[in-house]
């Protein structure tokens, strides 16, 4: 069997005043995470740890930080992108590990809807998406959210399902131009579709 295995990681720390979206999701909470971006920390290192499997680059390679287009974006964004990349390399997701670092809010109560939004924008099982939380003990990052994750991808042998995975990304393509026909309304210039890359691999992340 033609496996691969991919590790991201991703922080972002808290601030008063910004919606918390984890996983895809609104969170009522206070405080949201503070980056360029929705600051969705776990989409990020979701998409770190597609990119990482198919040996891609990372978020940054993509979306450069301080990019105007990306600030406030939907972080399903990049998610799409690296859901592109590892169906051009021939892959797809086997299942999903998950680790959630912050001190609050706490997450099990809400872990089965992160895992259920994952699932719909990954077009997998719930079964096969696992999201686990931690606090921050001994470490003194009490106003940060860390999140790691670790993907296991197997090559699609079957061209049928090949196409059926294309038509999941053309959906997530379409919920894509919405965000950016609204961000466009905001900022009134119109993003386009990132094609150029850029091999930078130490990235500073402020998506
Ligand atoms: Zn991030």
């Amino acid at each position: 069997m033609n496996l691969r295995i991919g590790h991201g990681w991703d922080s972002h720390a808290f601030q008063a005043g910004v919606p918390l979206r984890i996983g895809g999701i609104a969170i009522d909470h206070p405080e949201g995470l503070a980056g360029h971006s929705d600051g969705d920390v776990l989409l990020h290192a979701l998409t770190d740890a597609l990119l990482g499997a198919v040996a891609a680059g990372d978020i940054g390679t993509f979306f450069p930080p301080g990019d105007a287009r990306w600030k406030n974006a939907d972080s399903t964004i990049f998610l799409n992108l690296a859901l592109e990349e590892i169906q051009h390399a021939g892959y797809r997701i086997v299942n999903l590990d998950a680790t959630l670092v912050l001190a609050k809010p706490k997450i099990t109560p809400i872990a089965g809807e992160i895992r259920e939004r994952l699932a719909d924008l990954l077009n997998m099982d719930t079964k096969a998406i696992s999201i686990k939380a931690k606090t921050p003990e001994g470490l003194g990052l009490d106003h940060v959210a860390q999140a790691h994750a670790t993907v296991l991808l197997e090559k699609v042998e079957d061209p049928e399902e090949m196409k059926s995975m294309s038509a999941v990304i053309e959906n997530q393509r379409h919920l894509e131009d919405v965000v950016r026909n609204l961000l466009a309304e905001v900022h009134g210039t119109l993003p386009q579709r990132q094609t150029v890359k850029v091999k930078v691999f130490d990235t500073e992340d402020i998506t």
